[in-house]
């Protein structure tokens, strides 16, 4: 079911569905960019579709809304255990495009689908919503028509962004309910509405189909040992990476009652891999590049037929050394050669 709204239609639909959900959507946060005098784009509660920034790529995708930077799971004294509320006490809906969309099935994978699902992520991942933001064109650094995420139908609400209104491809029946009833109250009309997809990309990548683990023994890994500053920003922004690292903190006043907080971790910072005895796997940052790049093009595949990667390109706009995740998926192809030729 299809309609087109102006946007105080569009911004009426959005203020009955957040009776029931709090909307989330990429938003500017004025002069909080990485450079003095710019702006950072990234996910926050909105109310109108004023308060959303629809044309721009967001630096931070929305898994944090799944996902929070630092979750509090429980608080504990000497002799009980109290579960942390909900972060939220609402459902959710989440304005996203299609190389998103695609994470969250990663995300999914990671959470619920490898070993005991994750109660803390499930309760969060119940009653959310989806609103797919349609790509009329392609941003500079995004490579999903290769990754094949560029085209998604698993939404609730899709979205085109036009100068003279919204036009919404409905698949949600609370969604439709409200429209219906707008349709009586206005001049509201039915139409058909396809959610716009890219076909092409500037930036393009190629995996090749041989890539195996033979891969770790090339010298192109050598490259990042002193280009990559281990800082940890490519794990941040990308939407499919899920690792975490628990943290009990313990309040002052008595150091036996705190909470356990889970918080965002990064395979590409010091400590990561330390272990007890003072050992640690990867110290050095080519081997951090090595396993972060297999994690993502070849170890998910292999389990799951797919690519963890989703082709957003967020890794490559926001490494300060300007080291470039495409750039390095393009050279597994040579990679392999030179192992192979090296037998
Ligand atoms: S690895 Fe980079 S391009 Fe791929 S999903 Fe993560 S942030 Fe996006
Ligand atoms: S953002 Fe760049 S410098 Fe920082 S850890 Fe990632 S690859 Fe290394």
């Amino acid at each position: 079911m299809g309609y087109k709204l102006n946007e105080r239609e569009f911004n009426q639909l959005l203020g009955e569905l957040s009776e029931k959900y709090l909307i989330y959507a990429p938003k500017v946060f004025v002069g909080k960019g990485r450079f003095s005098d710019t702006d950072c784009i990234r996910y926050d509660k909105v109310k109108n579709v004023e308060d959303m920034e629809l044309s721009l790529k967001s630096q931070y995708s929305f898994k944090e809304v799944l996902n929070p930077v630092s979750e509090t799971l429980f608080y504990f004294t000497e002799d009980s255990v109290k579960e942390a509320d909900m972060p939220r006490n609402k459902g959710a809906i989440i304005f996203l495009r299609s190389c998103d969309l695609h994470a969250v099935e990663r995300m999914d994978e990671m959470y619920l689908n490898n070993g005991p699902k994750d109660y803390y992520y499930k309760r969060l991942r119940d009653n959310i919503h989806f609103v797919l933001i349609g790509c009329s064109k392609a941003f500079d650094s995004c490579f999903c028509v290769d990754m094949g995420t560029n085209k998604s139908d698993n939404y609730d609400i899709g979205l085109n962004v036009r100068e003279d209104g919204y036009e919404l491809d409905v698949k949600w029946d609370e969604a439709k309910d409200i429209l219906g009833k707008m349709a009586k109250e206005n001049s509201l009309k039915e139409e058909d509405v396809t959610v716009d997809f890219v076909k092409e990309t500037t930036t393009r990548v190629s995996i090749p189909k041989n890539l195996s683990y033979d891969v770790s023994k090339s010298k192109i890994w050598e490259e990042y040992a002193g280009r990559c500053i281990n800082c940890g920003r490519c794990n941040f922004v990308c939407p499919t990476c899920t690792c975490f690292t628990m943290q009990d903190v313990y309040y002052d006043a008595n150091g036996k009652v705190g909470e356990r907080r889970r918080v965002w971790a990064s395979c590409m910072v010091d400590g990561y891999t330390d272990v007890a005895g003072g050992g640690s796997y990867r110290k050095n940052n080519g081997e951090r590049m090595r396993f972060k790049t297999l994690h993502k093009a070849l170890d998910y595949r292999n389990r799951t037929g797919y690519n963890m990667c989703v082709g957003c390109g967020r890794c490559d706009d926001i490494c300060p050394e300007y080291i470039s995740f495409s750039n390095i998926l393009n050279k597994l192809d040579t990679a392999m050669k030179e192992v192979s030729a090296n037998g």
